[in-house]
């Protein structure tokens, strides 16, 4: 029996005994193969959790409540949770970039597997945790999505305080993005100006006395996803969205099949970076679906990398040149064995592992060199 025969064989069975047969019988991967290897399977250290490169402590968290008995999606909301509180992650939940009027809004979506299940919100403002507001709406409507104000008091009505998520740092970085925005506004750069920022007189020719840079364009999220020794899968993606985005513009974290999806007989998927070409492809749809045809993790997330960057030579502003992006994704994947991986378009990424052997970073594929 070939590795794609197995794979689609322990696809269809799904069950516990079928992880423990392929990780013995077929060879299957390193980390199916040590988790039988090492008897762990079936028992609650075989628990294992992924997440982009800032969800270090969201793994170690997830796995550490699945082994206290929680279900998977409980733990990667908690965990993610951390970081969505961390003021010196900018790219998610309290601290995130804001809108180009300076506005946090945020998104994120949850996926039960057992339930097939997802909750999601959108453009949601002064909530700091909308991961655990998608799940409520996950656990507690019959809908899947809520966006802006409706999501705002949803969240409200189920005891979510009202919070001011735009720190120090992110309104002034906001403000020098908006300052250099244009010299033909009425918002001067520190070229145009006779006075610093502390308002002394500084004379013509500032220069940039007292600016940093701007932050450009910023994009950056948490996914999270985990598995338990059911093989039951649940995934979580949540975000401050692209900085300085135009209100209103939902990206790819909220939306089911696009920033993350869950098929619990096959595993799950989800993806950070540009959001409107991941939605375009149906990124982490389409990763779970190659994952269903016998592709390792890994081989499904390049694979839709791939297709992400043929449908983008459609826009050439969005080609670097005949071949690269000039942006870039990043997805990640984990099936219901256990086994994960993720890719991204350039070198460098690493993404966040927790398994029986604790929590760690891990190195990306990627698609071009
Ligand atoms: N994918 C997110 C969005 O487009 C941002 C990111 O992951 O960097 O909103």
């Amino acid at each position: 029996m070939n590795d794609t025969q197995t794979r689609r064989d322990f696809l269809r069975t799904g069950s516990i005994a079928g992880i423990g047969a392929i990780g013995v019988a077929g060879g299957l991967s390193t980390a199916s193969a040590q988790r039988s290897a090492s008897g762990v399977v079936g028992s609650p250290d075989a628990a294992v959790s992924i997440a982009s490169g800032n969800g270090l402590q969201a793994v170690d968290r997830a796995v550490k409540r699945i082994r206290d008995g929680s279900d998977p999606v409980l733990g990667i909301v908690e965990g993610v949770g951390i970081v969505e509180a961390d003021p010196n992650d900018m790219t998610v939940g309290y601290g995130g970039l804001p809108n180009e009027r300076g506005v946090v809004q945020l998104d994120s979506s949850v996926m039960h597997g057992p339930t097939h299940k997802a909750g999601s919100v959108a453009c949601i403002e002064n909530i700091m945790h909308p991961a655990a507001v998608a799940l409520k709406v996950l656990q507690t409507t019959d809908h899947v999505m809520i966006v802006g104000k409706g999501a705002y008091e949803f969240a409200r009505a189920h005891g979510f305080p009202h919070e001011e998520l735009l720190t120090e740092r992110a309104r002034e970085a906001w403000l020098r993005w908006k300052y250099k925005q244009s010299d033909r506004d009425d918002w001067l750069d520190p070229d145009q100006r006779d006075w610093d920022p502390a308002g002394e007189k500084v004379g013509l020719s500032v220069g940039d006395a007292g600016m940093e840079e701007p932050i450009p364009f910023t994009y950056g999220t948490i996914h999270c996803a985990a598995v338990n020794t059911s093989g039951d899968v649940s995934a979580c993606t949540t975000t401050s969205g692209l900085s300085y985005k135009i209100p209103g513009r939902v990206g790819d974290s909220p939306i089911v099949g696009a920033g993350m999806y869950v098929d619990n007989e096959i595993g799950s998927a989800g993806a950070t970076g540009r959001g409107e070409a991941v939605i375009q492809s149906c990124g982490s749809f389409a990763i779970v679906q190659a994952m269903g045809t016998g592709m390792s993790p890994t081989e499904a997330c390049l694979h839709v990398l791939g297709q992400i960057v043929k449908n983008s030579k459609r826009q050439k502003r969005l080609m670097r040149d005949a071949k690269r992006p000039n942006f870039n994704v990043i997805v990640y994947a984990l099936r219901k064995d256990g086994e994960h991986g993720s890719a991204a378009m350039f070198p460098g990424a690493r993404y966040a592992v927790a398994d029986g052997q604790g929590a760690r970073h891990e190195p990306c594929a990627s698609l071009f060199d």
